[in-house]
């Protein structure tokens, strides 16, 4: 009884799998952790480019000695905001290959525009801009090792709930996907002495010192670390 019981379920189980192929490599598949929340990417605002990596690929030679545009096993995510509270102007500014004339604060440290990896508008919603396999030019001394984050804000204050919800959790996505994260830092931070991230820091150029940054903020950092703690045990 209990052998022909066998027989006949071991009929039906290669009938199913003959007309389900699909199913059965997908049975097969190991179980893989969790994701740590349903990211939305809104929309992909691309301004990668061949001119772009071109210059990236300058900058990083002449800042960091590598001859490379590429971005390769991120250390760390750099939070920002954008110094605006316009949405459409936090992600046009990204846009030319170029950077632009009124940035006489950079622009003897080459030509290639300010980049980032991702905007996060005033309602929270992701905006994908570069590849996380290639440098932005977002913190001085850290291109080469860093993502960058940036929200729409012209201060912390300006800096909604819905933002710092996204950040948290893109950052979460972030950690999850990249072994090789190991700070999460606001940009306000990055030169902050005692910090371990400084390790990280690399400058060829004595005369492009870091310059001093406001963003986000210790509040903004503090409000996304809570959460990355409590909701993604992520503490970076
Ligand atoms: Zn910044």
């Amino acid at each position: 009884m209990q052998r022909s019981t066998s027989r006949i379920s071991g009929v039906f189980f290669i009938l199913y799998f003959a007309l389900f192929p699909a199913a059965s490599a997908f049975a097969e598949e190991p179980v893989e952790p969790a994701e740590p929340d349903s990211l939305v990417i809104a929309g992909h605002f691309e301004i990668s480019s061949p001119e772009r990596r071109a210059l990236t690929r300058e900058y990083a030679l002449s800042h960091y000695g590598l001859d490379d545009w590429r971005l390769v096993e991120p250390s760390m995510l750099i939070i920002h905001y954008t110094g605006t509270d316009s949405d459409r102007y936090s992600l046009d500014v990204f846009a030319p290959v170029r950077l632009s004339s009124a940035r006489g604060d950079i622009e003897s440290g080459g030509e290639v525009n300010v980049g980032v990896h991702y905007v996060i508008l005033r309602d929270g919603s992701v905006w994908s801009l570069l590849p996380e396999d290639e440098m932005g030019r977002h913190a001085i001394g850290y291109n080469h090792r860093a993502l960058g984050i940036e929200m729409t804000g012209s201060s912390a204050e300006r800096i909604t709930a819905e933002q710092i919800a996204s950040c948290a959790a893109l950052a979460a996505d972030i950690a999850f996907r990249h072994p090789s994260l190991r700070y999460i830092v606001g940009h306000h931070e990055y030169m902050e002495e005692g910090r371990p991230h400084l390790a990280e820091f690399a400058e060829l150029r004595s005369d492009y010192p870091p310059t001093v940054k406001r963003d986000p903020g210790e509040e903004v950092m503090s409000r996304i670390r809570d959460i990355l703690a409590r909701d993604y045990s992520v503490v970076r």
